[in-house]
């Protein structure tokens, strides 16, 4: 087991009804440390970018017209296998099928406005945190 850094972002549906305290709160709960936090607007442009991974999805564009909807708060989260963990936190993607207690179980409106976003392995992890935030930013 090692410490790990993953990036999250809680998703406009989410920053829409004021949920970044609690889900913040479940992510210091299962022991992951917030390392570098803030809240910015992404155009389509730049959220296509960030899942250019799906551009081939028919969600794709209603994804991206989503993600620049409203403010997110995009996250580094550092912590003992902190990539799936934070994906145990975050719960499955479409909330119908998320375990009890998770933040897309409690918050989550449906499959595409789901709450939150997490890295989802070591590669896309380093990928994603350098997309959002420069090393001076990131403090362990
Ligand atoms: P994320 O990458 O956001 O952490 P995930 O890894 O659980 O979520 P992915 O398969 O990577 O799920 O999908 C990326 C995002 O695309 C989902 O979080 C959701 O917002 C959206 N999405 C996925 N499947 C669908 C779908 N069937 N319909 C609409 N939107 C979807
Ligand atoms: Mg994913």
């Amino acid at each position: 087991m090692a410490i790990e850094r993953t990036l999250s972002i809680i998703k406009p549906d989410a920053t829409n009804r004021n949920l970044t305290g609690k889900i913040n709160a479940k992510f210091e709960e299962a022991g992951l440390r917030i390392i570098a936090q803030k809240r910015i607007q992404l155009t389509p442009a730049q959220a296509g970018v960030f899942y250019a991974v799906h551009k081939e999805r028919p969600f794709y564009g209603e994804l991206c017209e989503f993600m620049a909807s409203a403010p997110v708060v995009v996250q580094v989260l550092e912590g003992e296998s902190a990539i799936a963990k934070n994906r145990e936190v975050m719960g499955a993607t479409n909330p119908a099928d998320a375990a009890p207690g998770t933040i897309r179980a409690e918050f989550a409106e449906s499959v595409g406005e789901n709450s939150v976003h997490g890295s989802d392995a070591p590669e896309t992890a380093a990928a994603e945190i350098a997309y959002f935030f420069s090393g001076l930013e990131l403090v362990g």
